[in-house]
């Protein structure tokens, strides 16, 4: 019996990155995988096409995780196609780093409202067929930022950090009902979010991280996998770093 046989997840931002290394991690554990992107059509379609031929159901769409509407009609699209939604990863998210002298309002609300103001709009939408089946999973992307700032970052600092607050609180409000709400605080992993630290010398930042490397989607995914299957049963309100040791 895999992990997640007869279970949906609905994933967002599952085009690239961590997200896609979730899809195919919980399909490979048997989950029928429901998922989001933005604007990578292609790379949706050939995701789309990659689940089905593990031989579960998988279905992209295409919803701005920022728009509150938008996420009214994709768990209800969810829920049509799928029949319900056992596991929601809050994935989707944006940098846009700036010195706090230099960080636009613009770019404060871009980055507030595709990290932070995604994981109200989503979850108040799939907490609704969790209550009714009296189980699920809710596990949001923070990130290792959010636990300890970092220069340049401060918008997207402050989301991270304001999704720890949200996970906890939301803990508190849904786990007698046998819904669990959790974390995830990733270092630095090797996506398109992260390709300029490459270019920046690598090794510089090595020495800050006690593992040596920077971290890979899949290291990601195996966290999302604890945290969405039944051997997470009794851990909620929780924020699992996978940072290579960075927050010690
Ligand atoms: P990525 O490679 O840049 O991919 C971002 C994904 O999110 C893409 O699928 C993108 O869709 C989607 N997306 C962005 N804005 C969206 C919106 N408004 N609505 C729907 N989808 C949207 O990012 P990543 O590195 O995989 O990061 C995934 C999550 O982990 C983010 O929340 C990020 O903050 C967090 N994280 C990452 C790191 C890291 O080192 N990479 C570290 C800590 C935390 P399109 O392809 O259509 O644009």
């Amino acid at each position: 019996m895999k992990l997640l046989e007869n279970k949906t997840a609905l994933i967002t931002g599952a085009s690239r990155g961590i997200g896609e290394a979730i899809a195919v991690k919980f399909a490979e554990q048997g989950a029928n995988i429901a998922f989001t992107y933005l604007s990578s059509e292609e790379r949706a379609k050939a995701l789309e096409e990659r689940l089905s031929a593990m031989g579960v159901r998988a279905k992209g769409y295409k919803s701005d995780a920022g728009d509150y509407k938008a996420a009214e009609t994709l768990a209800a699209d969810v829920i049509k196609d799928f029949g319900t939604i056992d596991i929601c990863v809050n994935n989707a998210g944006i940098s846009k780093d700036n010195l706090l002298l230099r960080l636009t309002p613009e770019q404060w609300d871009d980055v507030m409202q595709a990290n932070l103001k995604s994981i109200y709009n989503l979850t108040k939408q799939v907490i609704k067929p969790m209550m009714k089946a009296r189980a699920g999973s809710i596990i949001n992307l923070s990130s290792i930022v959010g636990v300890k700032g970092n220069g340049g970052q401060s918008a997207y600092a402050a989301s991270k950090a304001g999704i720890i607050g949200f996970t906890k609180s939301i803990a508190q409000e849904i786990g007698s009902r046998n819904i669990r709400c959790n974390a995830i605080a990733p270092g630095f992993i090797e996506t398109d979010m992260t390709h300029y630290l490459k270019d920046g010398g690598a090794e510089k930042w090595f020495e800050k991280i006690p593992l040596g490397r920077f971290g890979k989607p899949e290291e990601v995914a195996d966290a999302a996998l604890f945290l969405a299957c039944d051997m997470s049963r009794y851990v909620t309100g929780q924020v699992l770093s996978v940072c290579g040791g960075m927050s010690m």
